[in-house]
């Protein structure tokens, strides 16, 4: 029989499959090795999860071997062959393993007659996750392909099978008591913070960590038999699918497996098994799930490992939603029914589950308005401000709310009226998303000189407001978005399919991919690098993946993939020196020569282009002008390094000054080296929106500005009020002054110029 690794790699509907059908999670990963097995026609086939405490390779799955080694057979890193391949991040192919120095002869598991060996690390990122290995008895049975497509495949697992591991890991441990959290009464009807998005709304409150049900306090529990129990909980598996495929038509770049841990624990033997043992012994259903769930949470808050921790929302809104089925509390398919989220704090996977799960708006208790996650507040369309109030944690579930994210404000218990007004402005504002739809294709100043006037995008879900508003291109995608939001790390095909859909969307029209801009205060959940004292001062964008390869290169291969047979821009963010662009150039030089030998479809010739965003780019901003196909102007960084001022610290908020003189010379200097090394030069921070400072880019000399979708229509607006003639003017006069108070006073000696709150 042949094999059919392709098919294999390409099922991914196969995958999911076996994640919806499995009943736990040994169940789940037995069944993948059997599905590998099949696919390769392998004699055997084994995964091995990594135990960081103890660093050593745990037999976790089998088909092949003798059954008695699950959970038994353990290599330390290094060990073997399959230690091996986790040790050196790389696959191993033996086509006679007894040949290979590291081979390890394990007695009594009946590997004596396999010869051929593939091991395939695991990894997520940089994260020892564990080891796919396949052996067979024919001498050189696996080839290259072999390892291609395993490697395929564990990276498509390896996000679930981490949470499997996680999970495991868990089992066994020490129960702690719950450390009691102190109550604190509300008396108030308005509450003033930040704004983290747009938009308003009205709903009853959730209490993110209270989300479960407390049915302790029920006195009357209707009758509930062992059927009705199950049946709830096949109710609950049938709702995370439908929400995960939603999500994955709807949000295609960040959606994938979401709801994976949710689906893992609902069929960890240990979860709802420990509930039916409690139910067989006579405990009402609704008080096992509760307590099976809350001994779940406990456990997770107490391990040291903190991505454990962060599970603990995903199993109390697990066990939230088999209650409300138990309990028919309501249909549940749309269980957040525009309900109003309080939480202390979220992850950006939990924002996405949430949107799939119709919440009205969002109420943050603690952090600042993080770019990240009021971005992805912004694309997802969901209102949110951030309070720093714990005592709203206290609220009871239920009570009414208003979000005015517009104003960053929060009103509880609101009478009729002020609800009633509310609403016309909801309706109001939702007009005046119509009134947006009169936005002209092309933009001109007062005296007609033409401007580009090009989008900033997060995800694949702003292209709908892209082509809604006309924008002529995309001048900054943020890649790492999709990397923020998700679990783990996507592949190099699930990132390929995510810029392929951008370009497809675009078609003719311009889209710059920034490469990879985490770090700062955008980090990634499942990577972590080390503590840093100044995250902005460290291992952020470019830095990052220069240092790490095996994050840039499947970035860069996806990029050259999906922009095969169209223009392809790409930008890197960060770059301190020449010395960084021609790295990050020829790396990428280096991904077409694998592509072409590879003989996959790529674009050959894309244009390179940075961001300048550091004083020292400015510095070098000629030579770098020389070297490259176009430059971007990342103002938000630029002032803040520039100035010395944390773009996130709202303590300083009123020293983020990009009007300073400083600034303002550098911006020129920009203009004129891209003027001079004819370059395409855009500017894409927030300053680009900023109606006291569009005269003055305009003035020196910038045709190409790139905003927050949701901005074009005003953008546009201001520009065709402009007149080239006097900003020009207006640009020299405030670059003779030496003062922020002169150029206040050229600017508008009334208006504040805060970026943040551009037009
Ligand atoms: C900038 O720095 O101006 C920019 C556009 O990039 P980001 O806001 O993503 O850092
Ligand atoms: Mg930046």
């Amino acid at each position: 029989m042949a094999k059919s690794n392709v098919d294999l790699i390409c099922s991914v509907a196969e995958l999911s499959g076996l994640f919806e059908k499995g009943t736990g999670l040994q169940s789940f990963l037995q069944k993948v090795v059997s599905v590998i097995a099949w696919h390769m026609k392998a004699a055997v086939c084994s995964v091995f999860m990594f135990d960081e405490d103890k660093q050593e390779l745990v037999l976790t799955a089998n088909q092949g071997l003798n059954p008695s080694a699950i959970g038994n057979l353990r290599m330390k890193l290094g060990e073997g062959i399959v230690g091996n391949a986790l040790l050196e991040l790389r696959p191993i192919i033996e086509g006679m393993s007894r040949n290979n120095p590291h081979f390890k002869y394990i007695p009594g598991i009946g590997e004596e007659n396999f010869q051929a060996f593939l091991a395939v690390p695991i990894l997520r990122g940089m994260i020892r996750v564990g080891v796919l290995a396949v052996q067979d008895p024919e001498p050189s049975y696996f080839d290259d392909n072999d390892a291609k497509a395993l490697r395929a495949i564990a990276s498509q697992l390896a996000g679930t099978i981490e949470n499997a591991k996680l999970l495991m890991n868990l089992h066994g441990r020490e129960e702690h008591a719950t450390p009691q959290q102190e109550a604190l009464p509300l008396d108030t009807k308005y509450l003033h913070g930040i704004s983290g998005s747009t938009g308003i709304a009205t709903g009853g409150s959730i209490i993110f960590d209270n989300i479960l049900l407390d049915v302790t306090t029920e006195t009357t529990l209707p009758a509930i038999t062992m059927d009705d129990f199950n049946k709830a909980l096949d109710l609950t598996e049938e709702q995370l699918n439908s929400f995960q495929k939603d999500m994955e038509e709807r949000l295609a770049d960040v959606a994938s497996l979401i709801f994976s841990a949710h689906l893992l624990i609902l069929r960890d033997a240990q979860f709802s098994g420990a509930m039916l043992k409690l139910i067989e012994q006579g405990t009402h259903p609704a008080i096992a799930t509760s307590k099976v769930v809350e001994d779940f949470c406990r456990l997770f808050v107490d391990s040291n490992n903190t991505r454990l921790q962060e599970k603990v929302h995903d199993v109390r809104d697990l066990g939230s939603r088999i209650l409300r089925n138990l309990l028919d509390k309501q249909n549940s398919m749309q269980d957040c029914n525009g309900g109003i989220i309080i939480a202390e704090s979220l992850l950006p996977s939990d924002l996405v589950r949430m949107s799939a799960q119709k919440i009205g708006g969002i109420v943050l208790t603690s952090g600042g308005a993080t770019a990240h996650l009021s971005i992805l507040a912004r694309s997802l369309a969901l209102p949110m401000v951030i309070i720093h109030d714990k005592r709203l944690l206290k609220l009871p579930m239920n009570t009414p709310l208003i979000i005015d994210a517009e104003q960053g404000s929060l009103l509880i218990r609101p009478d009729a009226e002020v609800t009633k007004s509310f609403e016309t402005l909801k309706e109001v504002k939702r007009r005046s998303l119509e009134i947006e739809d009169t936005m002209q294709p092309e933009t001109q100043t007062s005296d007609g000189t033409a401007v580009k006037l090009l989008a900033n995008v997060n995800l694949l879900s702003d292209l709908e407001v892209v082509h809604r508003l006309k924008a002529e291109g995309i001048g900054l995608y943020r890649t790492e978005f999709p990397f923020i939001v998700r679990n783990d790390f996507p592949s190099e095909e699930e990132q390929y399919r995510v810029y392929r859909k951008m370009l497809e969307g675009m078609p003719g029209r311009e889209v710059v991919f920034r490469t990879l801009d985490v770090g700062g205060d955008k980090m990634l959940s499942y990577f972590q690098t080390g503590a840093e004292a100044n995250p902005f001062l460290g291992l952020r964008a470019i830095r990052l993946s220069l240092r790490y390869r095996n994050i840039f290169a499947p970035q860069i291969r996806a990029l050259l993939r999906a922009g095969a047979g169209c223009g392809l821009r790409i930008m890197f963010p960060m770059i301190s020196s020449v010395d960084d662009l021609i790295e990050a150039r020829n790396y990428v030089k280096e991904c077409i020569a694998q592509l072409k030998d590879e003989n996959v479809p790529h674009n050959n010739d894309p244009l390179l282009g940075v961001m300048i965003e550091l004083p020292a780019a400015v510095e070098l901003i000629e030579e770098l002008a020389y070297e490259v196909d176009f430059m971007s102007i990342g103002s938000n960084d630029l002032v803040q390094y520039i100035l010395a001022v944390d773009r996130t610290n709202e303590q300083i908020a009123d020293l983020y000054m990009p009007h300073h003189p400083a600034v303002l010379r550098s911006l020129k200097r920009i203009a004129d080296a891209a003027l001079k090394f004819r370059k395409h030069l855009s500017i894409c921070g927030d300053i680009a929106a900023c109606k006291t400072m569009l005269p003055f880019l305009l003035g020196i000399g910038i045709r190409k500005i790139s905003v927050d979708i949701r901005r074009l229509p005003q953008v546009q607006q201001i520009i065709s009020s402009i007149d080239i003639t006097q900003a020009r003017a207006k640009a020299m006069s405030m670059l003779q002054c030496s003062r922020i108070s002169e150029i206040q006073a050229i600017i508008d000696p009334d208006s504040s110029i805060n970026p943040s709150k551009p037009i």
